[in-house]
């Protein structure tokens, strides 16, 4: 009988099939590629370079992407993953005795963080309509962390709501998880001028098409960032590898390219959205690149099956009581959503 074993309950992600041709709606990735800058990046990469770590602080990247989001380099962080950003981010700041609040449907790395690292905390109940309501968040806490737009329900919560909660808890951390912002939202990135108590997480996985890349970076006022610098730098300080940093400049060097694909993700999603309400289904307000909808006429569970024979993929959360009737699907190219919508039109007969 060996000691001291820890007993976990791990983060399930989204399934990878191996497959090819098929139609893979179910991560929220990016279905348009690397742009131009970030191909020629790669292909004029240097093997040669991975002979040294890679650097400790990612000055160009940051450098990069502070003139693009118009901070200063000091006020951000990169990190293995947006993942990555938040697990340290648990770490540096939830180390109050009173519970941690987040909502009951969002995010599910938040709870598997907060059991690992043995942090305090408290599921508050979506309203009933899937909004997150801002009076939950007044009453005393040990941080709080919030997606927005959240996920899996796609719905944005106006910047003067969150405002609202920043004011009311200036005594402790509050995260917002921008994993999807620029997909029809509004990033609290103008609330650092008025508040220190804010943390916002940012990723490369959704809207620039780099999810195996593997970059993500936190973005805060310097006396915030600099607890989470030391805490990264107390388990992984070359944590962001060369490759990832030099590639992800480079994304940031043709935004305007990821931009317009985003664009286009948003008038897919208007497309699809309606399509899906004129076969009667319920269809949430999103501003993300993936809807969360409740399937008329065939339950979420059938559906799911038999999508998947036809190799479409999307999430369905059988486990999660409030949403079981309910299926994520990620936003792709416009074709593939209307191969989507072809195939639930035969399949409801
Ligand atoms: C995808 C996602 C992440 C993780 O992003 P990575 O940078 O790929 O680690 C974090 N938060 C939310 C809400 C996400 O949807």
């Amino acid at each position: 009988m060996i000691r001291g074993l820890r007993q976990i309950e791990p983060y399930v992600a989204g399934a990878q099939p191996a497959e090819k041709n098929m139609i893979k709606l179910n991560t929220n990735e990016n279905a348009y590629g690397a742009s131009p800058k970030v191909r020629e990046a790669l292909a004029n990469f240097d093997a040669d370079d991975l002979r040294k770590y890679s650097t400790l602080d990612q000055a160009d990247l940051r450098a990069a992407l502070a003139e693009n989001l118009q901070v200063r380099p000091e006020q951000l962080m990169i990190a293995n993953g947006s993942d990555d950003a938040l697990s340290i981010a648990f770490l540096a700041f939830f180390n109050n005795d009173e519970p941690v609040l987040f909502p009951d449907l969002t995010y599910g790395f938040y709870k598997v963080w907060a059991d690992l690292y043995r942090v305090n905390y408290y599921e508050v109940p979506l309203a009933e309509d899937f909004t997150i309501k801002t009076e939950d968040y007044l009453a005393d806490n040990g941080g709080i962390i919030l997606t927005n737009p959240n996920a899996p329900t796609g719905i944005f919560k106006p910047l003067d709501e969150i405002e609202a909660i920043l004011k009311a808890n200036q005594d402790v951390v509050v995260i917002i998880d921008e994993a999807y912002i620029n997909f029809g939202g509004q990033s609290a990135i103008p609330l650092l001028d008025k508040y220190d108590n804010l943390v916002i997480t940012r990723t490369f996985s959704k809207d620039a098409a780099l999810a195996g890349l593997r970059v993500g970076y936190a973005i805060a006022n310097e006396p915030l960032l600099a607890v989470m610098n030391a805490v990264k730098h107390s388990i992984n300080p070359y944590s962001v590898d060369l490759l990832a940093e030099h590639l992800a400049t480079a994304a940031i060097e043709d935004w305007s390219y990821y931009q317009a694909n985003a664009q286009k993700i948003q008038e897919s999603r208007a497309w699809f959205s309606q399509q899906l309400r004129e076969l009667d289904f319920e269809v949430l307000p999103s501003k993300t690149n993936f809807v969360l909808t409740k399937p008329a006429g065939i339950s979420a569970a059938a559906l799911f099956k038999a999508l998947e024979a036809r190799k479409i993929y999307v999430r369905y959360f059988p486990k999660v009581e409030r949403i079981k009737e309910y299926l994520r699907i990620s936003i792709g190219k416009q074709e593939e959503m209307e191969e989507v919508v072809k195939a639930i039109e035969e399949l409801r007969g």
